[in-house]
């Protein structure tokens, strides 16, 4: 089975039209505000804790906060209003590192701006029927000939594409 991104899997769970673009290199600034507060939001936190946390590139793995003393992956996001998709990714992260050979890693997110945090952890689910399922579903997705079509979300607004999809 074929690895892919953590992107590839947010993208699965966000929208498949995004997801098949993406895969086929297709990139569109994103200068939405959100992206913008997010970046920012991310530094202030990486330049507070930049002693504890590294970046981790590993072929198509990248990680951008990493403890590699405690094996934590730590993303911090604007807001849980996507929430299933943030605790997707981390689980995709140390599924990657498993795969890599490193055991036991955990995850951490955290919304500051609500001052929630929470741990996410991999199960014997996750690996056997869950991960599986979804690198089974991105196969599927990108493999078409075809853009799929065009479906509108509540967050098609704040999306790089939007342009694309809705000129
Ligand atoms: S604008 Fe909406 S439909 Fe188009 S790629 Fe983005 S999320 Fe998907």
């Amino acid at each position: 089975m074929m690895t892919y991104t953590a992107s590839h899997l947010t993208y699965l769970l966000l929208c498949h039209r995004k997801l098949w673009l993406h895969h086929r290199q297709i990139r569109m600034e994103d200068n939405s505000v959100d992206v913008a507060a997010g970046k920012l939001l991310d530094r202030a936190t990486y330049q507070r804790r930049a002693k504890k946390w590294s970046q981790l590139v590993c072929d198509t793995l990248k990680i951008d906060h990493f403890d590699p003393l405690a094996k934590v992956v730590k993303e911090t996001k604007k807001s849980p209003k996507l929430e299933h998709a943030h605790v997707a990714q981390l689980k995709y992260y140390l599924y990657a590192l498993e795969r890599r050979g490193v055991a036991g890693a955990t995850g951490l997110l955290e919304y500051p701006a609500q001052r929630r945090t929470l741990e996410v952890a991999l199960t014997e689910a996750d690996r056997s029927v869950t991960i599986p399922g979804w690198e089974a579903e991105i196969a599927r997705i990108v493999g078409l000939d075809e853009c799929p079509p065009l479906v509108k979300k509540s967050y098609c607004g704040e999306c790089a594409f939007h342009d694309f999809c809705f000129v």
